[in-house]
């Protein structure tokens, strides 16, 4: 029997959407026993993803929630001036807590849309007891961020240059829980108003986890198994024209 992983994924209507979700999407294809639950900033459901997961060929759940407008980042806005992913990561795990009964097997792991994954990490999440970590490529403005000194399979510091002193100085995508944590502790989440940098350390903290019970993956932490690669906004200098004239290309 191979538990099965649930990634909770939480995605956004731009010009590079369809694209971030087709190359994400075609990576998991490849992965056995995975649950996708992906969740549209939205306030309903957009045609464009409900067409692109019914085509995906993965088993999903699809769900929205719209980021409260207090909250939401405006175009000229810094992408680090506001929590991201918080409301739809947030539904992603309620519904994993409605819909999942807690005696299941399986891993809970938090996937962007535009993060860039090697197969090898979802092998290692299999192996997970409690909860696991392992540093993610191009994070934390360094070459690498999270677990630092590791021995025996546990984590026994953080590498990090920004903030260390958070309790979990890890991206989102440098850890993975038991699903079972999640009955165990029902109020662990996101908020929207946890400090800049702070969103796992909640999370995980939530979970009443430390360092201590970290489970350190990809060779003892040595291995990069993750990026946080970044897609570029697409320039539609033209295309905003046309739109402009009421005449955009062909839809
Ligand atoms: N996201 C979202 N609504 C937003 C901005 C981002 O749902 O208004 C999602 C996005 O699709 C991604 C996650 O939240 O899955 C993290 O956002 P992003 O990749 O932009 O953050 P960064 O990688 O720059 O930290
Ligand atoms: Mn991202």
């Amino acid at each position: 029997l191979l538990p099965t992983i649930y990634a909770i994924t939480p995605t956004y209507a731009r010009w590079t959407q369809k694209a971030d979700l087709t190359r994400l999407s075609q990576t998991l294809l490849h992965v056995k026993n995975f649950h996708w639950i992906v969740v549209e900033d939205a306030d309903r459901k957009t045609l464009l993803v409900t067409k692109f997961l019914s085509n995906c060929g993965l088993k999903y759940t699809h769900l929205n929630a719209k980021t409260d407008q207090n909250f939401k980042l405006k175009d000229s806005d810094p992408n680090w001036l506001m929590p991201r992913g918080v409301a739809q990561r947030n539904t992603g795990l309620t519904w994993i807590r409605n819909n999942i009964s807690p005696q299941t097997e399986g891993y809970l792991y938090f996937m962007d849309d535009d993060n860039t994954y090697d197969l090898q990490l979802f092998k290692e999440i299999r192996t997970t007891q409690l909860a696991s970590a392992w540093p993610v490529g191009l994070s934390g403005g360094l070459k690498f961020e999270g677990p630092g000194f590791c021995k025996d399979g546990k984590v026994l510091s953080w590498y990090t240059a920004w903030k260390p002193e958070r309790p979990f100085p890890i991206d989102m995508a440098g850890f993975a829980v038991n699903i079972k944590l999640l009955f165990q502790y029902k109020e662990a989440g996101f908020s929207n108003a946890t400090p800049r940098g702070y969103l796992e350390s909640h999370f995980l903290t939530g979970l009443h986890l430390t360092i201590n019970d970290m489970e350190a993956k990809a060779n003892q932490c040595t291995d990069i198994l993750v990026w946080h690669t970044r897609t570029e906004k697409a320039k539609m200098k033209q295309e905003d024209k046309l739109i402009k004239l009421g005449k955009p290309s062909n839809p």
